[in-house]
């Protein structure tokens, strides 16, 4: 017998945990017909609710049902680690506990799996439901990470994957701090088959995830897989130069023609205010990459259990 490990990252997610579980077992059928056996890993982020509670009630009626509880929150990629840390399974798929990762698609991705793929990842045809200027935005984050990085993000793609054991050691070698998981899905390689779903909204609760917290995510994703920023403050140096030797130029060639008449105060003060916002803009994007750096450097653990079930 296989075996498939279920990885759902939960913060406060009380009641969504049984209804999941629920929703997942009408699996169950087509998981016997294939000869795999199943484990659930709700990884319980720190919620402050009854999250674990519920968890935990499942668990003493199937044990099949496992809880990994964090001393506080950490977010949902330290969540998905965790998961993937404790999993033992031969396949891995990591799906919300808000079933916005529709777990009737399984049978769909087991037939590309036993086709010979590595991983079956999944992304949202639509956005309907999201506000439209959250879509916008996220639009303009995968075009633009098109553009700058090497690595392959998908638009709309979720963090809904079935991956191989194969695949799931790779990613477990990356222990990276700053985690941007939809990166390093595609930065590791393998070969994987995209589905397309109609996007589901959520079950019960809200959305964890407001527009700062999106922008705030968006940009780890940039500094994590790209470091075009980098170049970018060094193009705009170089550019600053070139502009400012022209300038030079004309103004001694001015005043040789023309004499020295004191004048071009306003017009200085622009320059000066001008380029010293482009130097503390090209500093701050230094200081994102080092401060990534430090962070790095410190080698903190992702997450900190505080209990195992
Ligand atoms: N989540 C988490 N830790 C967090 C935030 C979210 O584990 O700090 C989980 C959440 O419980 C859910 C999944 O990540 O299972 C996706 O979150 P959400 O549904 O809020 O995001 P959305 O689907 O709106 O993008
Ligand atoms: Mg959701």
């Amino acid at each position: 017998m296989k075996l498939l490990s279920v990885i759902v990252p939960c913060f406060n997610e009380e009641e969504n945990v049984p209804y999941f579980y629920e929703e997942f077992k009408k699996n169950e059928g087509f998981l016997q017909e294939k000869e795999i056996d199943w484990e659930i890993l709700y990884v319980d982020d720190g919620s402050k609710d009854n999250t674990a509670q519920e968890a935990k009630k499942l668990h003493n009626q199937d044990d099949r049902v496992h809880l990994l509880s964090f001393s506080r929150n950490f977010g949902k990629e330290a969540a998905m680690y965790a998961g993937l840390h404790k999993s033992k399974g031969d396949y891995v798929v990591i799906m919300d506990a808000d079933l916005q990762d529709p777990p009737s698609l399984l049978p769909e991705m087991f037939q590309y799996i036993e086709q010979g793929y590595d991983s079956v990842a999944t992304r949202r045809v639509s956005r309907k439901g999201e506000p439209p200027v959250r879509s916008f935005f996220a639009r303009m984050f995968y075009r633009l990470m098109k553009r700058i990085s090497k690595t392959e993000m998908m638009d709309g793609a979720r963090d809904y994957r079935l991956m191989t054991r194969q695949m799931v050691n790779a990613i477990l070698e990356m222990k990276e701090y700053n985690r941007f998981t939809k990166g390093i899905f595609g930065w590791v390689g393998f070969r994987t088959k995209w589905i397309e779903f109609e996007n589901v909204e959520r079950i019960k609760g809200e959305t964890k995830w407001n527009f700062w917290k999106l922008l705030v995510y968006s940009l780890d994703g940039i500094t994590a897989f790209s470091t075009a920023p980098l170049s970018f403050a060094a193009v705009l140096g170089v550019l600053f130069c070139i502009l400012a030797i022209i300038l030079i130029i004309f103004i001694v060639i001015r005043t040789l023609l023309f004499g020295d008449p004191v004048s071009g105060w306003p017009s200085m003060v622009c320059i000066i205010s001008m380029i010293s916002g482009v130097q503390l803009f090209c500093l701050g994007i230094v200081g994102q990459y080092l401060a990534k750096t430090y962070m790095e450097v410190k080698r903190r653990p992702i997450y900190l259990l505080k209990e195992e079930v």
